[in-house]
């Protein structure tokens, strides 16, 4: 029989709530814990995203885990090689069996009397609601809602004749053989999406409101596999993936600090592939490198399909979807088969758990983080995010870390609740994400606030982050801790 009550409950089995379930074991072996699946699968997003050509767009060591040595040649990894890295991981350690699948969380109250949290989830495939509890709740729920992506309005859409698909829904059966294909969009998704239908689809273009930053990266990295030739595969897997944080950081940096110079240099690289007057009218953003995600692109394959003339780019605005297509604000009009909206996801806090602390409701947009991963006046829960400007994973791992280290201080201290109390009345509240993409522009309201100094403060930054969670005191002051319950 599966226990009802159990240490730490684990919500999401994608790359962090997997994560979650080694660090446990590893760092806290005494602890029983479990993880709640809403899906029948593992994966997360590696699993729920279909569309041709779906890949990672960072770096396959430092998306891997820091535990998990990747050994495929390719640094830029498709879905499939994912998610199989992901099954794997979890079988290796036996954290497949801690799944429960088919469990969607949807309310948890915590009680301060008995220091642990009622959980309900609905088994999605009865509706039936059961419950359950434990001592600390561990939200690895991601941040997009699954149920559907982000479309604009798009206007005169019931007019149009041909298909209209998002990413996030990928029609099994669709076939693009030899089809006019518009994609909208500009992100990561679009600019992958583009030079894999190209391959079979009659043309298509990329049909952006505005331009983003895109940059080429070989699609596999020579020092990684030469290293991997030479050395035990954990030692050459953490050189490159330090190699590649320090260049992530670096370019980061550069760019925050010299964003004329970085702007420059993108163009430079884009201009080469696509000659001056594409690069100035469809990739030069209005924005600095980084006030939004940069999208990367292995080996140029996105330049390449515009340059074979497969593919091609139009920056422009939709007036009225027409029955054979789009027209164009310009007066352009784009005749299409299929029209892909790659326009964004929509953000989902704590995968839309409602909590409730001593029968107060919590709205996480009027609590503070505290070190990017707890709430202010929440107890005994933790939310694993990843950074914005460096793979998602890095800092999955660092703070299943410091949950692991918070988890074993209490124990030894015999506390049951550990609390952050926002306790300086100078603390000054901003949004916890600087950044200017749709996607976080259209939410950030529901999200929590960050603070202007630690342990309020969101650095966005691995080695400092490393420091800091690794071997900062638990008992910083902020954090509250008591006997309360049993
Ligand atoms: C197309 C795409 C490409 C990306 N590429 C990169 C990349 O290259 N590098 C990078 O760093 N990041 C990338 N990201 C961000 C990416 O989402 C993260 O890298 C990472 O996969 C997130 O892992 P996660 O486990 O935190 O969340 P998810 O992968 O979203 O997994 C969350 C899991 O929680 C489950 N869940 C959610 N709510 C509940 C609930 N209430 N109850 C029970 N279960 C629930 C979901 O079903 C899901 O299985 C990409 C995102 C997308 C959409």
């Amino acid at each position: 029989m599966q226990s009802t009550h159990l240490d730490v409950l684990v919500v999401g089995a994608g790359i962090s709530g997997i994560g979650a379930g080694y660090h446990l074991q590893k760092e806290c072996p005494g602890k029983t814990y479990a993880i709640l699946e809403a899906r029948e699968r593992l994966g997360g997003t590696w699993d729920l995203f279909r569309y041709p050509g779906i890949r990672s767009d960072s770096d396959m060591y430092t998306l891997g885990y820091s535990f998990r040595p990747w050994t495929e040649a390719q640094a830029i990894a498709d879905g499939p090689a994912i998610l199989k890295y992901l099954r794997e991981t979890a079988e290796a350690y036996g954290i497949d069996r801690k799944i429960r699948y088919g469990l969607k969380v949807e309310r948890a109250r915590w009680s301060s009397d008995q220091a642990r949290w009622t959980v309900e989830a609905r088994e999605v495939s009865s509706g039936r609601t059961i419950e359950l509890t434990c001592g600390f709740l561990f939200m690895c729920a991601g941040y997009y809602d699954y149920d559907a992506g982000y479309t604009p309005e798009l206007p005169g859409k019931e007019r149009f004749r041909g298909r209209i698909v998002h990413p996030q829904k990928w029609p099994e059966d669709l076939d693009y053989e030899g089809k006019r294909v518009v994609v909208i969009g500009s992100g990561a998704t679009a600019v992958t999406l583009v030079p894999e239908l190209a391959k079979r689809a009659a043309h298509v273009t990329m049909l952006q409101r505005s331009p983003t930053y895109v940059v080429s990266a070989p699609e596999e990295d020579r020092i990684a596999n030469w290293l991997r030739e030479r050395l035990p595969s954990k030692q050459a897997y953490a050189i490159t993936r330090w190699k590649n944080v320090l260049r992530g950081m670096a370019f980061y940096a550069y760019s925050r600090r010299w964003p004329d110079h970085a702007k420059k240099f993108i163009l430079g690289e884009v201009g080469k592939q696509l000659g001056r007057e594409q690069t100035e009218r469809h990739f030069t953003p209005t924005y600095k490198p980084w006030d939004q995600r940069v999208c990367l692109v292995p080996d140029g394959d996105l330049f390449a399909s515009i340059r074979s003339g497969r593919a091609s780019v139009v920056t422009d605005h939709i007036e009225t979807f027409t029955e054979t297509g789009l027209q164009l604000k310009s007066g352009e009009k784009l005749e299409a088969d299929i029209v892909v909206t790659a326009t964004g996801l929509q953000l989902k806090f704590l995968g839309g758990l409602q909590m409730e602390v001593d029968g107060r409701a919590i709205e996480p947009s009027r609590t503070l983080a505290y070190k990017g991963m707890m709430c202010s006046d929440v107890p005994n829960m933790a939310l694993s995010i990843g950074y914005t400007n460096a793979s998602w994973t890095l800092k999955c791992d660092l703070t299943c870390e410091y949950v692991c280290r918070l988890l074993n201080y209490m124990d030894r201290h015999g506390y049951t609740q550990c609390v952050p109390r926002r306790n300086d009345p100078n603390i000054k509240e901003s949004p916890l994400i600087d950044f200017s993409s749709g996607y976080i522009r259209r939410n950030i309201d529901k999200l929590p606030r960050q603070g202007s100094a630690v342990p309020w403060k969101l650095y966005q930054n691995y080695a400092l982050d490393r420091v800091t969670l690794r071997h900062g005191k638990i008992q910083d002051g902020v954090m509250k801790f008591s006997r309360t319950g049993g």
